[in-house]
């Protein structure tokens, strides 16, 4: 244990400082004991790192990258990882690609408050298996000061963990909020049908935002407003109270007939409207609701599940409008779970590809870059737009795995249209939110990069407005990352979004996209004029570029060469085409 990392700080040291005190025990009667604790020699303490069967790692927190300084065989045996492949790395990677467990964020949020944490997640060995880990992080300092070091335990608990989802399972009640589990509200709805006359009224419950409460207040504080949402819908003398998933209500009740459904709604969206007292906090909720009613004879998983495809419409609604189900509604749900199936073979067998459309100097006319826009080349239907299938993809998360592969696609490219051309074109590629938020983009991005060959100033990042309402710390950071990586950083559709141009000081972007509204009609409207104006104005200022959007006539294009616009896209300089036809223009 004599070895020393590259900070020069011996392991010794590490051990001495505090790692002796994660393995306590219990108080010291006698005095010999008691020396032993305090000066366990550095042998043993080696010995019985290497014998534990716990994994053991230790990452410096000085260190841009909180390295990991130390692993023991444990550590090593449960990853599949050589002690040479995981010093000097950050044990994030042991997540994969699974960055949505909540359970990564308590780690995040432990890690940024320098705090000790412990939680159960799914992480992944070499051999890309995975293993449930019961982690425990805690911080120690060898200066006596500020944390310097990580301590984490780590356990394969994978065995625990599937016994216990059986347990979960084989019991009724839902762990957290004590209300029935989903299999057990199944039966209990049967039951109640086959027990009555009447029709049965069922209610599918959606907790608005759940994701920020968690984020903002803290996973303990998101699990006591779901004990209150649970206690509170108990209360209203509902038959039947389920939680159905992490956010997700349901309730059943015998009505004596189908007119009483609507007061029975509103009496139970009454009793969860009133603010919930949490941490010494009082949060406001909104929720959705869709309900179903259904005869003593309909299936029970069936009413379950057209309450939910009501949910689906309450919740896509502005103001979460209740919503009753509608046979509508079921064939939406239908094509919902078709269009998925479509997508996924489509990735498959490889439907998507983009066409790209030219980015004109305005001044000059020449072409100096493109914009890359998704088509889905269906078998039956044709060629579709991005229009009928992104916001399907977004919701299903299939957009990871299509912006994925669309960008690889994009930056090879690139790659190969700028071979040995004298002035470089620049490629826009959309990024969805969905996708900047749960993907490493800086990482995902570096790695593309260095894999196609392509220069990264030759790479623009089409982002909207939206992304910048979150103007979070972590948001500014990765932009920050990605913009050190080289690559360009575009707004998409300006203007369209968020009134507060704040951002554009706190960002580091390099362009703006002014959207086609306003360029469309541009000569016949004064207030359009004025604001394009000025958007060129303030971007001249701040020094990003401007590109104009949706130029079809001549007319606008010579209107923003006057107001100084350095760059447009639209109709008048080409169409989106494939990439045989956008190299015919060249
Ligand atoms: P967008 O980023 O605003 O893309 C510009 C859209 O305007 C394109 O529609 C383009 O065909 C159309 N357009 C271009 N010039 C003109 C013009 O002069 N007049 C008119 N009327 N329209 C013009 P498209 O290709 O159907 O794309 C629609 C939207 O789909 C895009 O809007 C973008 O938000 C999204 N999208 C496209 N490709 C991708 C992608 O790879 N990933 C993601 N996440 N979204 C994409
Ligand atoms: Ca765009
Ligand atoms: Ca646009």
């Amino acid at each position: 244990m004599g070895e020393t990392n590259s900070r020069g700080t011996s392991m010794t040291e590490i051990f001495k400082a505090g790692f002796g005190s994660l393995i306590r025990s219990g108080p010291a009667a006698d005095p010999r004991d008691e020396h032993l604790r305090s000066n366990l020699p550095e042998s043993i303490k080696a010995r019985l790192l290497d014998l534990s069967r716990d994994g053991v790692a230790i990452s410096d927190l000085r260190e841009k990258s909180m390295a990991l300084v130390y692993v023991n065989r444990a550590f090593q045996d449960i990853t599949g990882y050589s002690s040479g492949e995981l010093l000097g790395r950050n044990c994030r990677f042991l997540q994969g690609n699974d960055r949505l467990q909540p359970e990564i964020q308590s780690v995040r949020d432990a890690v940024a408050r320098r705090s000790d944490v412990a939680v159960t997640l799914k992480n992944y060995r070499k051999d890309g298996s995975c293993f449930w880990n019961e982690l425990h992080l805690a911080t120690f300092s060898i200066t006596g000061g500020e944390p310097t070091h990580y301590a984490g335990l780590i356990r394969n608990v994978t065995a625990g963990k599937a016994a216990a989802d059986q347990i979960a399972q084989s019991t009724r009640a839902d762990l957290l909020t004590g209300v029935l589990n989903r299999y057990a509200f199944v039966e209990d709805v049967g039951i109640l049908q086959r027990a009555g006359q009447g029709p049965i009224l069922l209610a599918k419950i959606d907790m608005a935002r759940f994701h920020d409460i968690n984020e903002g207040y803290g996973y303990d504080v998101g699990d006591q407003v779901l004990m209150q949402i649970a206690r509170r819908l108990t209360s209203t003398g509902a038959a039947l109270v389920c939680r159905t998933g992490s956010n997700d209500f349901a309730l059943a009740q015998p009505l004596r007939h189908a007119d009483e459904a609507r007061a029975t709604i509103d009496m139970m969206r009454q009793s969860l409207a009133p603010r919930y007292l949490v941490a010494g906090a009082t949060i406001s909720i909104r929720f959705a609701m869709g309900y179903v009613v259904g005869n003593r004879t309909a299936d029970a998983m069936t009413l379950v599940r057209h309450a939910g495809a009501a949910l689906h419409r309450s919740k896509s609604s502005a103001f979460l409008d209740v919503c009753a189900f509608s046979s509508e509604d079921d064939r939406r749900a239908r094509n919902r779970l078709r269009m998925t199936s479509e997508m996924q073979q489509a990735l498959e067998h490889d439907e998507f590809h983009f066409h790209y459309q030219p980015q004109a100097d305005l001044a000059t006319g020449a072409i100096v870059g493109a914009e890359a826009l998704l088509r889905w080349h269906h078998g039956l239907f044709g060629t579709q737009s991005p229009d009928k299938f992104i916001g399907h993809a977004e919701e299903t998360g299939l957009i990871l795995d299509i912006g994925a592969r669309g960008f690889r696609a994009v930056a090879d490219y690139a790659a190969r249209m700028n071979k040995d051309r004298k002035t470089p074109i620049t490629f826009s590629f959309n990024i969805s939110p969905i996708e900047f938020k749960l993907r490493d983009m800086p990482k995902f991005v570096s790695d593309v990069l260095s894999a196609s060959g392509a220069d990264p100033a030759w790479i623009k990042l089409e982002l909207t407005e939206s992304l910048m309402v979150d103007s979070s710390a972590e948001m500014l950071s990765i932009m920050k990352h990605l913009r050190d990586l080289g690559i360009g950083l575009s707004i998409d559709d300006f203007g369209t979004g968020y009134a507060n141009l704040r951002y554009l000081e706190d960002f580091p972007i390099t362009e703006i996209k002014i959207d086609r509204g306003f360029v469309k009609g541009l000569a016949q409207s004064r207030s359009k004029r004025v604001i394009v104006e000025s958007i060129i104005r303030i971007s001249r200022e701040l020094g990003f570029h401007v590109v104009a959007e949706g130029i079809e006539t001549e007319e606008e294009r010579a209107l923003l060469v006057k107001m100084k616009c350095d760059f447009g896209q639209g109709y008048l300089f080409g169409r989106p085409v494939n990439a045989a036809g956008f190299e015919l223009l060249f």
